[in-house]
């Protein structure tokens, strides 16, 4: 039996919509994009709301905003995907990196308190497999920490976590700005795409022209009134603007997400009863928290992960690693004082975890088939004796 990764559940509704923005004249950010930014500011209960064309773009177009300079840190943990510190480099600044906890894989307040320094400009949480990190707690930390250069901007990385909550709150209750990812794979997608939420007045404001090359007017704007309008530049941006041909995808899937959860949950509900008590190591679940089960990853001890891998692809069924540990990465082996062990946690999940497909259409058949595989496959290479 062969069993994808993933499967998009977009439907001909949603094809219809993207049909009627192409009867349109206007096919890139207008009218659609701003009826999902109120939308997004409802369902978040935020000020404002900016779509992008990428997280990473959005991140990008939100560091440029803070214009970042040369020396300015900003704190990522380092078990996450690698474009959470590649945007602190585009922009200038250089990520630290911090270690997770080892139950959550998630970064703490008490990392982020030990981190901080002077230099410190903002901090990324991560909200990783889709758990919300203790915002609260981390915001706490931070103005006790008090660094000389004043409070950092905190932003949330929320690529994995559109619809979880923490303590009864969501994203962008207590950042400055939260970024959501709608690439391909994540829990709402537009196949490209992402969104920015804000709670700073000051960061909204800059990062609308950061959106857009650090013009200072939008496309439509600047055609306002039945003539043209002339622009400025007042800052250095990029080109993070989302169409509304994609943003068309969004509005129905952002309205049903929550009545969505429910199946996410209950296939992730019945791998966590059909692997406890085994020999697998899993993610523990924060009693306080509601995660928008975006990805089920295991951990295979052992040395013996890559064989796993090996042995789910021969029973036909497809997985993914997230993520092995960002200091691992060539790119930043070069340029970071301390080795990948100096992220202890971080660095031993990277090299055991494994993710196993999960989305709202995977059938009851399908995960038997992974689970009997993990059991009868996997588990016996973590008893192995190594030779
Ligand atoms: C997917 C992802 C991103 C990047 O999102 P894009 O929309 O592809 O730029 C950033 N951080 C995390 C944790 C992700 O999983």
């Amino acid at each position: 039996m062969k069993v994808d990764f993933y499967r998009h559940a977009l439907s001909e509704a949603d094809a219809s919509a993207v049909a009627a923005v192409l009867a349109t004249p206007f096919l890139t950010t207008g009218k659609v994009c701003s009826s999902v930014e109120r939308q997004l500011e409802s369902y978040f209960t935020v000020p404002h709301a900016l779509l992008v064309n990428s997280w990473t773009n959005g991140a990008l177009a939100v560091l440029l905003a803070m214009d970042l300079q040369p020396g300015d840190e900003v704190i990522v943990p380092a078990m996450t995907f690698i474009a959470s510190a590649n945007v602190v480099h585009l922009a200038g600044g250089t990520p630290v990196f911090v270690d997770v906890d080892p139950r959550t894989l998630l970064m703490t307040p008490e990392h982020v308190e030990k981190a901080v320094t002077p230099r410190t400009r903002a901090v990324m949480p991560v909200h990783i497999y889709g758990q919300m990190c203790d915002m609260k707690g981390i915001r706490a930390a931070l103005r006790r920490a008090r660094p000389a250069g004043g409070e950092p901007v905190l932003i949330e990385d929320c690529a994995h976590c559109f619809e979880g909550t923490r303590d009864g709150y969501r994203p962008g209750r207590h950042s400055d700005v939260a970024i959501f990812s709608f690439y391909a794979t994540k829990n709402v997608t537009c196949g490209e795409g992402g969104a920015a939420i804000f709670n700073s007045e000051d960061l909204y404001r800059k990062t609308l022209e950061t959106r857009l090359h650090g013009m200072s007017a939008i496309a439509v704007d600047r055609f306002s009134g039945g003539r043209y309008n002339h622009w400025d530049m007042n800052r250095l941006g990029t080109k993070a603007n989302l169409p509304d041909l994609l943003a068309a995808l969004l509005p129905h899937q952002i309205s049903t997400i929550d009545e969505r959860l429910p199946e996410r949950k209950r296939l992730a509900d019945r791998y966590r009863a059909a692997f406890a008590g085994g020999p697998l190591r899993l993610v523990e679940q924060v009693d306080t928290a509601v995660s928008a089960e975006h990805l089920f990853v295991i951990g295979v001890g052992n040395g013996a992960r890559d064989a796993a891998i090996a042995r789910l692809n021969e029973a036909g069924v497809s997985v993914t690693v997230n993520y092995r540990s960002v200091p691992e990465m060539s790119f930043y082996k070069t340029r970071l004082a301390g080795s990948a062990e100096s992220w202890p946690v971080s660095w031993q999940w990277g090299e055991e975890t494994l993710t196993l497909p999960l989305f709202p259409g995977l059938s009851e058949a399908e995960q038997d088939h992974v689970i009997s595989t993990v059991r009868n496959h996997v588990y016996p290479l973590i008893a192995a004796d190594k030779a």
